[in-house]
C-alpha cells in the first residue's frame, strides 16, 4: 500500500470533538486507519465525498501546532508523504488501550443479596488490598475444593461490589477458578473499555533504612517482595519487582505506609539510575576557562533574547564543549524553557548521560532506539505531560513533545548519522535549526571538525560563530605524525597491516602500561575473498559490493543488506582451490594484535560487538577503567568519547575513504582522522597519533595531522566551488530502482522526461544522470541515478515535489523512486 502523499478530508460524527494534533481512526477504502488532525473545519468543501472518523484515539492532541508545522515542512522539503512524517515522529502506540473490564452483572447483584437499585459504578473508593473481600480470601485457603470455589466467588463479588470494576486479567490471576465459575454463572459482566495508557506511573522501589530489629508479620506477597527488593538498598523498578514478587502495587503502598520501604516515582530507561531529585542539579565545581566562559556568556544572552538564532560553536576536541551545553540547559530551565540535546549516538556517551543525569535528576528524558517500545512511550509522555524538560536523544528526538523549547542543541553536529537513510529521508541538524525557528529559540550547533555546510552558513552570516580554540587545563593536542605505507612496503615487502613504527609505539605503551586506540575502517576479517585463479570476488547477489568475511560466524557477510553465505571451498566461478582472503578487518587486526602483543589485553568495538547486549557497554567501561591496553575499532571509537588514559592512537587505514565516488570523502577522511586525533592526550599526559597511509600528500590527511580546519576549509571549498557541489549549490540524489533493470530503466525514462526539459529553462539547474548508480545494484534492486545540482535549495525542492506529483500521475510506484534530497551518501 502506498503511502499517501496528499491529505483526506473526513466527517467528524456529533458525538466526538476532534482538535488537530490529535489521532483518529478512519476508513480508508476497506481497511481502518490512524490518521492525524490537521485542521478542523465546519464546512465540507464543495464536491467532497466524506466518510466518518470511527474513533479518537487520544484525548489531548499529541502533536502540538508547532510540531504539527514541522511535520508539514519536513513533507515539503524532503517530499515525504505527510503519513510518513508523522509515523516518525510519533514512536508511539496509541494513548488508550482496549481493555477488558469486569462487573458485577445483575444475576451477581442478587447473588450477594445487594438492592439492584445500587449503582455499581459509584462503589466507595477502597484500596483493594484493605478491602474486607480480601480478608475473605485469607480464609478459604484451607477449605475443601468446591467450598473454597463457592467461597472465592462470594469474595470475588463482594471485591467487585466495593470496587465497581476491576480488570480482567487481574481477576483471573486473583481469583483463578472462582473467576470462571463466576463467568460461567454469569454472575460477572464483561465491558471494552479504553484505557488512558498515558497516565501510567513507574515507581522506583528501595528499601527504607536499616530493617526494624523486631521484624513485623508480613504477608507471602509482602515477605516475597522484601526478599526480591534485597538488603543493598538499590532502587527497583516497581514493574519488575511486582512480576518477581507476584504481587500488586496496593501491597508496595501498604509496605511504604509502613515504612518498610519506599515508594517515589520514577524516571524511565535509565536502567539502574537513581530516581529523584536528592542528587540532582549537583553543580559543576569545574571553574571554566576564559574561553568557555565568553562562548557561554554570548549564548545565555542569545537564549534570553527569546529570539531564534543559530549558533555554530565550533570548539576543538577536548575544549569543553559539554560543559557548556549543561551551563547553557541549566540557565534555560532557569528561566522556565525547556531544552534539547541530540547527540549521534547515546551508547557512545555515557559521560554525557552521567551528567545529565546528575545535574537534572528527573527532569532529563532519553529518547533513543536502545529504548524498549515502553520505555520509549513512557519518556515520551513524561515529556508532554511536561514532567520532563530536559531532552537528551538521538535524531529523532529532536520530534520530542517539549513545550516552550528554548534551546536545541546538536552535538557533534557534523555526524552523518543525523541523517535518515529512509523515508522521510531528513537531516536531523537541518530539522533542529527549522525547530528552533518555529519555537523562537536557539540553536546551537556544536562540533571539533562542523560541516561544511555549517562553517559556511557561518561563514555567510546565516549562524553565529562561536570558537573554542584550545583544550582545557592547556593540555596540548595530540602530535600528528603521518607513515607514508608506500615507503613501507618498499622497504619490507610484507603486507602486515601496522607498520614497523607504529609496532614499535605500541610496544612502548604496553612496557609503560598505557593505552592506546587502533583505528580502521572496515569491520570484519577480511574486505573480500578473491579467487587467485580467475580474479572474481565474492559478490552479494543482491547488491553490487564484495561480501566481507567474518570468521566468527565463517561466512561471508553484505555489509549493505545482511544477506550472507558460507565460505565456499573452492571458487563457485573457476572452481579453482585458490581463494585468499585480502584486506584487513576490525577483527582479522584484533586476533593479529593479540599474536603480535602477547602480554597485552586487547578488545575490540565496532557494530558486530555493539549488536551483542551489553558487550558494547562492557569494552567501553573496561577501557576506561584502563583494563583494556589496547582496543581495535571502527570509527564509533573515534566518535566523541573522553578517555583520559588514551596516549597513544594508530590510525591504520583511515584513507580507504579516499577512494570512493563520493565528493564528501576528503571532508569525511578529515573529519574521522580530527576526531580521531582528538581521543588522544585528552588527560594529564599528552597523546601521540600515529597515521598510516598510501596518501601522506593528500590535503585531507596532511592538514588533519596539522589540526587545521580553517585551512581544509578553504582548500575543500575551492573543489566544491570548482565542481558545483554543496554547499556552494544545492543537491539531490533520485534513483529509479526496480527489481529488473528494464523495470528501473523505464522509471529512469519517466524522470528523465520530466527533469530534461527543465533544466533548459531553469537557470542553474543541472541534472547529472541518467547513469548507474555507484551501488548500481543494492537490495536486490538495480538503480539508475540522477543527481541534481541547483542553485536554490527552496527551488530544487520544489522541483523534487513537482517530480514525485508527476510520477505519480504516471503510475509509478512510490518504491520506485527514491528521491533524496541534501544527500549525505550518494553511492
Ligand atoms: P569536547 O566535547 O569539547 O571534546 P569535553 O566536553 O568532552 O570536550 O571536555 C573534555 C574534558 O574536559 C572533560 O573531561 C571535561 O570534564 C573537562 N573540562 C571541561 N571544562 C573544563 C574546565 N573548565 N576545567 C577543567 N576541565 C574541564
Ligand atoms: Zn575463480
Ligand atoms: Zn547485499
Amino acid at each position: 500500500m502506498a503511502a499517501i502523499r496528499n491529505t483526506l478530508t473526513y466527517l467528524v460524527p456529533d458525538s466526538f470533538t476532534v482538535q488537530p494534533g490529535q489521532r483518529v481512526q478512519v476508513p480508508l477504502a476497506t481497511r481502518k486507519a490512524t490518521g492525524i488532525v490537521l485542521r478542523a473545519g465546519s464546512t465540507l468543501p464543495p464536491g467532497i465525498q466524506a466518510r466518518p472518523i470511527l474513533r479518537v484515539l487520544d484525548t489531548e492532541p499529541v502533536l502540538s501546532p508547532e510540531l504539527l508545522e514541522l511535520g508539514l515542512w519536513i513533507s515539503d522539503y524532503y517530499v515525504a508523504p505527510i503519513g510518513e512524517v508523522f509515523r516518525a515522529m510519533l514512536p508511539l502506540r496509541s494513548a488508550t488501550r482496549r481493555a477488558r473490564s469486569v462487573r458485577l452483572s445483575e444475576l451477581g447483584r442478587r447473588r450477594l443479596g445487594i438492592q439492584s437499585d445500587a449503582p455499581p459504578d459509584v462503589a466507595p473508593d477502597v484500596a483493594p488490598g484493605f478491602s474486607p473481600a480480601h480478608a475473605a480470601l485469607k480464609g478459604g485457603a484451607t477449605m475443601p475444593e468446591s467450598a473454597a470455589v463457592q467461597d472465592g466467588v462470594t469474595a470475588l463479588l463482594a471485591y467487585l461490589a466495593t470496587r465497581g470494576s476491576a480488570s480482567l486479567p487481574l481477576l483471573r490471576q486473583r481469583f483463578s477458578e472462582a473467576f470462571t465459575e463466576a463467568l460461567k454463572e454469569k454472575w460477572v459482566a464483561v465491558d471494552e473499555v479504553e484505557r488512558d495508557r498515558t497516565q501510567r506511573q513507574i515507581y522506583a522501589v528501595r528499601v527504607a533504612g536499616p530493617l526494624p530489629e523486631k521484624p513485623r508479620r508480613l504477608s507471602p506477597v509482602a515477605k516475597r517482595i522484601m526478599e526480591a527488593l534485597g538488603a543493598e538498598g538499590a532502587a527497583a523498578d516497581h514493574r519488575e519487582l511486582l512480576q518477581t514478587a507476584r504481587g500488586d502495587l496496593s501491597t508496595l503502598r501498604k509496605l511504604s505506609a509502613a515504612g518498610l520501604i519506599e515508594l517515589a516515582p520514577s524516571t524511565a530507561g535509565r536502567g539502574s539510575a537513581l530516581p529523584g531529585d536528592s542528587w540532582a542539579e549537583a553543580d559543576s565545581s569545574l571553574v571554566l576557562t576564559s574561553a568557555q566562559n565568553t562562548v557561554l556568556q554570548d549564548l545565555t544572552k542569545q537564549l534570553e533574547s527569546g529570539q531564534f538564532q543559530t549558533v555554530l560553536l565550533h570548539g576543538i576536541t577536548g575544549s569543553g564543549k559539554t560543559e557548556i551545553y549543561l551551563r547553557l540547559i541549566a540557565r534555560c530551565l532557569e528561566i522556565g524553557r525547556t531544552a534539547l540535546l541530540l547527540v549521534p549516538e547515546i551508547a557512545l556517551t555515557p559521560s554525557v548521560q552521567a551528567q545529565f543525569l546528575a545535574r537534572f535528576g528527573s527532569k532529563v528524558a532519553l529518547l533513543h532506539s536502545a529504548l524498549s517500545e515502553n520505555e520509549r512511550h513512557e519518556e515520551w509522555w513524561r515529556v508532554r505531560r511536561g514532567e520532563a524538560t530536559v531532552v537528551l536523544g538521538t535524531r529523532s528526538a529532536i520530534f520530542a513533545p517539549l513545550a516552550n523549547l528554548g534551546a536545541v542543541i546538536i552535538d557533534e553536529e557534523h555526524d552523518t548519522s543525523y541523517k535518515q537513510e529512509e523515508t522521510p529521508r531528513y537531516h536531523g541538524r537541518d530539522v533542529a535549526v527549522v525547530r528552533a525557528r518555529l519555537a523562537g529559540a536557539l540553536a546551537v550547533l556544536g562540533s571539533a571538525t562542523p560541516s561544511l555546510e555549517s562553517y559556511w552558513n557561518a561563514r555567510e552570516g546565516k549562524y553565529r560563530l562561536a570558537t573554542l580554540p584550545e583544550r582545557v587545563e592547556g593540555r596540548k593536542l595530540a602530535d600528528v605524525e603521518i607513515i607514508d605505507m608506500r615507503q613501507e612496503f618498499r622497504e619490507t615487502h610484507t603486507s602486515v597491516p601496522v607498520s614497523r613504527r607504529l609496532h614499535q609505539e605500541i610496544e612502548t605503551q604496553i612496557a609503560n602500561r598505557k593505552q592506546t586506540m587502533i583505528l580502521l575502517n572496515r569491520r570484519g576479517y577480511s574486505w573480500f575473498l578473491l579467487c587467485r585463479s580467475c580474479g572474481q570476488t565474492q559478490r552479494c547477489v543482491n547488491c553490487s559490493i564484495s561480501l566481507t568475511y567474518h570468521r566468527r560466524e565463517h561466512r561471508l557477510i553484505c555489509h549493505y543488506c545482511g544477506y550472507s553465505t558460507p565460505v565456499p571451498p573452492r571458487c563457485p566461478n573457476c572452481d579453482s582451490e585458490h581463494l585468499h582472503y585480502v584486506g584487513e578487518g576490525t577483527e582479522k587486526v584484533e586476533k593479529k594484535f593479540a599474536e603480535l602483543f602477547p602480554g597485552a589485553r586487547v578488545a575490540r568495538l565496532d557494530r558486530d560487538v555493539a549488536r551483542r547486549q551489553g558487550q558494547f557497554q562492557r569494552v567501553l567501561d573496561e577501557f576506561r577503567r584502563g583494563k583494556i591496553d589496547l582496543l581495535v575499532g571502527t570509527q564509533l571509537i573515534a566518535k566523541g568519547h573522553d578517555f583520559p588514559g588514551v596516549t597513544l592512537v594508530g590510525v591504520v587505514s583511515a584513507d580507504i575513504g579516499l577512494g570512493l565516488p563520493d565528493f564528501r570523502s576528503a571532508e569525511r577522511t578529515f573529519q574521522l582522522l580530527t576526531q580521531a586525533a582528538g581521543r588522544a592526550g585528552r588527560g594529564e599526559s599528552p597523546g601521540r597519533v600515529l597515521v598510516q597511509t598510501f596518501y601522506p600528500d593528500h590535503y585531507a590527511i596532511r592538514l588533519a595531522a596539522e589540526q587545521d580546519y580553517e585551512a581544509f576549509f578553504q582548500k575543500e571549498m575551492r573543489f566544491r566551488r570548482m565542481m558545483h557541489y554543496p554547499p556552494v549549490t544545492a543537491l539531490a540524489n533520485v534513483i529509479a530502482q526496480g527489481a529488473k533493470l528494464e523495470q528501473a530503466a523505464q522509471v529512469a525514462k519517466h524522470v528523465g522526461n520530466f527533469l530534461i526539459p527543465l533544466e533548459q529553462n531553469t537557470e542553474g539547474l543541472k541534472i547529472l544522470g541518467p547513469t548507474p548508480a555507484p551501488l548500481a545494484k543494492l537490495e536486490g534492486r538495480f538503480r539508475i541515478q540522477f543527481l541534481i545540482k541547483c542553485a536554490s535549495r527552496a527551488r530544487l525542492s520544489t522541483i523534487l515535489r513537482r517530480l514525485a506529483d508527476y510520477t505519480d500521475q504516471q503510475g509509478i510506484p512510490q518504491r520506485s523512486l527514491m528521491i533524496d534530497m541534501d544527500p549525505m551518501n550518494i553511492m
